[in-house]
């Protein structure tokens, strides 16, 4: 037999990268947007506790040189307006510096200026936002929570011990089961199914959290929203509202997390959800892309029968976050979220991986802080 035939049914590429806990993508799409280097990817597999594989979605950010006005330049400012003022005022002989020390008198060179600004200004371009990512996410098993009078999840394995080892699963479940995204056709015909929905309405988008704590019947209501606007500002365009319950906490728990065990009806349901007041304030007042739940459904169990919240805000191409996990690491405001649902075409909801980028300032040294330091040396020497 031919020597690569041979080779090729043993999977060598698969086996000998498996060994060092590297993973593959197969059925890439189309790359022909792709640069040979340059661009980023951001890859959110469905999280299938257990599982060799899973359906994924891949997106790649192509650079693209452009010059723009960030926090970074607006702080980077006024600080080099400062120190060239500043410097220049040195090199005269003047300081204008009323806490350094008196140079005057002094010859003028860059070693004489008052460093404290120089240093100051090193500072400040110098922090840089550094994220760290949570996954908010509950992973897929066969314990997965499924709303009543759906198929349940079900994903069988098996293995292969003859020859090269490998593991393949099939799984077998409603859309909406688990961390999922609801689009907007699962409640208003002619919208946005899941594959439909813009990346921008998914990347990098900010996160409004908002504590409802009324227990089992506790509803959002317009004051949440208001208040939090009061103390954080306008919720930004573009925003996910998360209404925070802790009920993750009771997640793959049927009774306690839906309220009853009852798989035949909706009549019994009790959890925490969006009131129709807050979605109708929310549609008044601001521009968001969707509202996500650590329970099982925008709308509180008692409403699991008209689905008011679904059905009004579906018309608007609005897409809802349901089961999500624990929400208890993000902050009231300030959080960016990644939103990867698994690409199905003309489907009203499925399974989706959400991250969550934390803000956190910290202090790193980049190409921005490098060409700051360049500059402020120029301007000191030529000053
Ligand atoms: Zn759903």
């Amino acid at each position: 037999m031919d020597e690569s035939i041979q080779l090729s049914k043993t999977f060598p590429a698969h086996f000998i990268l498996a060994q060092s806990n590297l993973y593959n993508l197969e059925h890439l799409a189309d790359l022909s947007e792709l640069p040979a280097s340059g661009a980023r990817l951001t890859i959110l597999p469905m999280k299938i506790a257990g599982g060799s594989g899973a359906p994924v979605r891949v997106v790649a950010y192509l650079p693209s040189a452009s010059f723009a006005v960030g926090p970074s330049s607006i702080r980077t400012l006024p600080v080099l307006l400062y120190l060239n003022h500043n410097l220049r005022a040195e090199m005269q002989g003047r300081s204008l510096c009323q806490h350094g020390p008196d140079i005057s008198g002094i010859r003028p060179s860059f070693l004489a200026v008052n460093m404290w600004p120089l240093l100051l200004a090193l500072l400040s371009c110098l922090a840089v936002e550094s994220r760290r990512i949570v996954d908010l996410s509950h992973a897929y098993d066969n314990r997965t929570l499924t709303g009543p009078t759906l198929r349940q999840f079900n994903m069988t394995q098996q293995e292969n011990f003859n020859g090269t080892y490998w593991m393949l699963d099939e799984l077998h479940m409603a859309t909406h089961s688990g961390t999922h995204l609801d689009a907007p056709c699962h409640f208003s015909r002619g919208r946005w199914c899941v594959a439909d929905i813009p990346l921008e309405s998914l990347m990098d988008v900010p996160a409004v959290v908002i504590d409802v704590n009324r227990g089992q019947d506790g509803v959002m209501l317009p004051e949440d929203l208001v208040k939090w606007e009061a103390k954080h500002g306008s919720i930004p365009k573009n925003s996910v509202i998360l209404l925070r319950s802790g009920w993750a906490k009771k997640y793959p728990n049927r009774k306690e997390y839906y309220g009853s065990d009852d798989m035949k009806s909706m009549n019994h349901l009790r959890f925490p959800g969006f009131g129709i007041g807050a979605a109708q304030w929310l549609l008044n007042h601001t521009k968001i892309a969707g509202l996500g739940v650590d329970t099982p459904s925008v709308d509180p169990g008692i409403f699991l029968q008209t689905f008011p919240v679904h059905a009004l805000l579906a018309r608007f191409n609005l897409y809802n976050l349901e089961h999500l996990a624990d929400l208890s690491e993000l902050p009231a405001s300030g959080a960016r979220l990644t939103i990867l649902p698994m690409k199905i075409a003309g489907g009203s909801g499925a399974p989706v991986r959400v991250v969550a980028y934390l803000p956190s300032a910290s202090f790193a040294v980049g190409p921005s802080s490098i060409l700051l330091f360049i500059t402020m040396l120029v301007l000191g020497l030529t000053g």
